[in-house]
């Protein structure tokens, strides 16, 4: 799960972090209080959507005055902002983060994240904040920084020492940078983050270490036991299938292309979104209907592949093992009875109870395309959709 990075500025300050002071604003008129509560002379006004490279798209402002605040926040707020990270279409924004202006000294970049070579938190380190840290592991990959972290010891002071002197931090401000990284190790373990991304942080000329940007990420699975975190979720920011899906515990992520995919089990869900690219197709999902599922599950499942308007085809790969081929047949029909199906459909059924779910099929009159195999059902797939 993703928060915002007000959202995420506040949680990092509860555990010594330091941030800029501000206030979220969702109008104008909020924008406009919230610099005057500030009451500094630069103010800075930054749209809030849950993808990074703001900045250069328009959505990070520098403001002299509060007039200038307010014809900030009225170009920003309701701006459709297209950035890297958000895909063509772009997101809405419809919050900000009214912020207190820094005197920037230096800008570098901090991230913590789950390395899975190594089955340990690592954090990563380079004087090369502020742009996109892709590009230095690309062009300049020996100016990152990276400290393995065991987990029982935690991030120890020499580590953060090591990477705070690799970076350059001026030999005044080291302290404060360990004191940062040390803070910013713990709100990663205790708030069970996958992520958490200081792009940039700062040194200021009034000889501060802070985090200017924050991205926290949060596994899913860990959740429950985190209710302060659930609630800052904005649902506007996620994608309505997505939403649908973990209604129902669904493993399913939309993508672009025109294939609608039902799959049991990753593996062969990615493996099938494989073959489907290999024979000139375009997946439009990522789909695990799990093991256990439901005839109810595999209905919503179906139902929210044929929500999707660029769907102009499905296909359903299925391995039954704890999976039944009926169950799958079953949740088809019933989709399709509840929302019609006004498409092409291949599907490829092989394991347990294989002849009661194609009979199931055969009788409900749907127009099916039968594959013998994985291949034969994503070449068809493919050309049907052609
Ligand atoms: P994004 O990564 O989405 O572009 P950032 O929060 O990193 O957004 O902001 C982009 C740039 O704007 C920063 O690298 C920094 O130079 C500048 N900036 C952001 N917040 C402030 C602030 N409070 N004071 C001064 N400059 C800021
Ligand atoms: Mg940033």
């Amino acid at each position: 799960m993703n928060i915002h990075e007000y959202q995420g500025k506040e949680l990092l300050r509860e555990f010594g972090v330091k941030v800029p002071n501000g206030f979220v604003a969702f109008t104008v008129d909020e924008a406009v209080e919230a610099a005057e509560k500030l009451g500094t002379n630069v103010t800075v006004v930054k749209a809030q959507i849950h993808a990074g490279g703001r900045g250069k798209a328009g959505g990070v402002k520098v403001a002299k005055s509060l007039d200038e605040v307010r014809t900030y926040a009225n170009e920003i707020l309701g701006k459709t902002l297209v950035t890297h990270q958000t895909g063509p279409a772009g997101k809405e924004v419809k919050r900000l983060l009214i912020e207190e202006g820094c005197d920037i000294q230096k800008e570098y970049y901090v991230g913590v994240v789950l390395d899975r070579a190594t089955s340990r938190v690592v954090m990563m380190a380079s004087e090369e904040g502020g742009t996109e840290i892709e590009e230095v592991a690309e062009e300049t990959p020996e100016k990152i920084f990276k400290e393995v972290i065991d987990p029982a010891i935690g991030l120890s002071p020499y580590q953060a020492r090591r990477l705070a002197f690799n970076i350059n931090i001026p030999n005044e401000l080291i302290n404060k940078a360990v004191q940062f990284m040390t803070s910013l190790y713990q709100a990663f373990v205790e708030k069970d983050c996958s992520i958490a991304e200081i792009n940039p942080l700062v040194t200021t000329g009034d000889g501060e270490v802070l985090a200017l940007d924050a991205k926290l990420n949060f596994d899913d699975n860990a959740l429950y036991r985190h209710k302060d975190i659930q609630e800052l979720r904005d649902l506007e920011e996620e994608d309505e299938k997505e939403i649908e899906a973990s209604k129902y515990d669904l493993s399913y992520i939309s993508l672009d292309g025109n294939i609608g995919c039902m799959v049991n089990g990753a593996g062969l869900a990615m493996s099938t979104m494989d073959i489907i690219k290999h024979y000139g197709g375009d997946p439009a999902n990522f789909l695990d209907v799990g093991g256990g599922a439901t005839a109810e599950k595999v209905t919503e499942a179906f139902k929210i592949i044929l929500s999707d308007t660029n769907v102009k085809g499905i296909f359903v790969n299925i391995f039954g093992g704890i999976m039944k081929c009926d169950v799958i047949a079953e949740g088809v029909v019933e989709a399709t009875k509840q929302v019609g199906l006004e498409i092409p459909l291949v599907v490829r059924l092989e394991g347990t109870n294989v002849d009661l779910g194609k009979n199931i099929l055969k009788e409900s009159g749907l127009n099916i395309t039968a594959a013998d195999s994985m291949a034969d059902g994503a070449e068809k797939i493919v050309s049907l959709v052609k």
